[in-house]
C-alpha cells in the first residue's frame, strides 16, 4: 500500500507539472499572437503616437486586438478625387462637401440627414458665417465632420492683394482653432480660383487645396421645388471617388436624404480623407 501511495503521489505530481507546462505554453502562444498583431499594426499605422494609442487600446481590449480590421485610409488626389491609400481596395466611395457654411438656417437639417445615413462630410466654412454661429461650428465638429477653410468673406482671391489674402485665410484657421481646438487642413478657394499669394499661404498653414469633381448645381437649381434636379444631377453623374460640391442651403437640405438613399442603392459609401497631401 505504501508503495502504491508513493506511485500515485508521483503520478499526480507529474500530471500537475504537465498541466502547468500546458498553461504556460498557451499563455506564451497568446502573447506571441498579441505581439505579432502589435507589430502588424505598427507597420500599417506608421507613427509612434499611433503606436502608443494602439497599445493603449490593446490594454483595454486585449481579446479583440487581432480581430480589429484596419480602418481604410483615403486621400484627395491632385484632380480632387478621393482615393484609397490601399490600391487593392475597390469599394465605391464618394466624398460629400458643403460650402458656404454654417449659415444656420438649414445646417441642422443637413447634419440630421447625414447622421441618419451615418455619413460624414467636409464643411467648408466662411469666417463671416462661423463667427456668428460658433456653437453650430462646434456642433458640426463634435458630430464627426471635418471643418475646412473657405475664406472669411468669400472673395475671389485673384482680385485681392497678398495682405488681404492672408487675412482671408489665416483668420478662419484662427477662429476654427479657437472653437474646436484644431486648425483646418483642407482649403477650398471661393469659385475654385487660387492666386500665387494664396498658394504660398496655404502651404505655410500646412493645408491641402481641394476643389471638387462633381457640382450638385444647387446654385443653379436653388429653389426648394428644384430639389429633384439637384438629386438627378448628382445621382446621374456619380462615379467612384467623386468629390461632390454642395452648399449649406435649403434646396440641398431638402434633396440630401433622397440623394443619399439613391447613392447607397448604387453601392456607394461616404468617406472622409484621412491623409493630408501638401505641396501639390
Ligand atoms: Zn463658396
Amino acid at each position: 500500500m505504501k508503495r502504491t501511495d508513493k506511485f500515485v503521489a508521483v503520478l499526480l505530481l507529474a500530471i500537475l507539472l504537465l498541466m502547468v507546462g500546458c498553461t504556460n505554453e498557451t499563455l506564451n502562444n497568446n502573447q506571441k499572437q498579441m505581439d505579432t498583431a502589435k507589430t502588424e499594426q505598427t507597420k500599417q499605422t506608421g507613427t509612434s503616437s499611433e503606436k502608443t494609442e494602439q497599445n493603449e487600446k490593446d490594454q483595454t481590449k486585449p481579446d479583440n486586438v487581432s480581430n480589429q480590421p484596419e480602418q481604410p485610409k483615403y486621400f484627395v488626389n491632385t484632380n480632387y478625387f478621393i482615393k484609397p491609400l490601399d490600391e487593392i481596395q475597390t469599394n465605391k466611395v464618394v466624398l460629400l462637401t458643403f460650402d458656404d457654411a454654417p449659415q444656420g438656417k438649414h445646417t441642422k437639417m443637413i447634419l440630421d440627414t447625414l447622421d441618419k445615413h451615418q455619413a460624414k462630410a467636409i464643411f467648408f466654412i466662411n469666417g463671416h458665417y462661423a463667427v456668428k454661429n460658433k456653437e453650430l461650428l462646434r456642433e458640426i465638429y463634435d458630430r464627426g465632420h471635418i471643418i475646412g477653410n473657405h475664406t472669411w468673406w468669400h472673395e475671389n482671391l485673384k482680385q485681392i492683394d497678398e495682405e488681404k489674402t492672408k487675412k482671408e485665410i489665416v483668420e478662419v484657421n484662427d477662429l476654427v482653432e479657437e472653437v474646436t481646438g484644431v486648425r483646418p487642413t483642407y482649403f477650398r478657394p471661393p469659385f475654385g480660383v487660387m492666386s500665387p499669394a494664396s498658394v504660398k499661404i496655404i502651404l505655410d498653414e500646412k493645408m491641402q487645396r481641394m476643389n471638387w469633381t462633381l457640382g450638385s448645381l444647387d446654385w443653379e437649381y436653388f429653389k426648394p421645388e428644384q430639389k429633384d434636379k439637384v438629386i438627378a444631377q448628382v445621382v446621374d453623374n456619380i462615379t467612384s471617388g467623386a468629390n461632390i460640391l454642395m452648399h449649406d442651403k435649403e434646396v440641398t437640405a431638402l434633396a440630401l436624404d433622397e440623394m443619399l438613399i439613391k447613392l447607397k442603392e448604387l453601392g456607394y459609401s461616404f468617406v472622409l480623407p484621412t491623409e493630408v497631401i501638401l505641396g501639390e
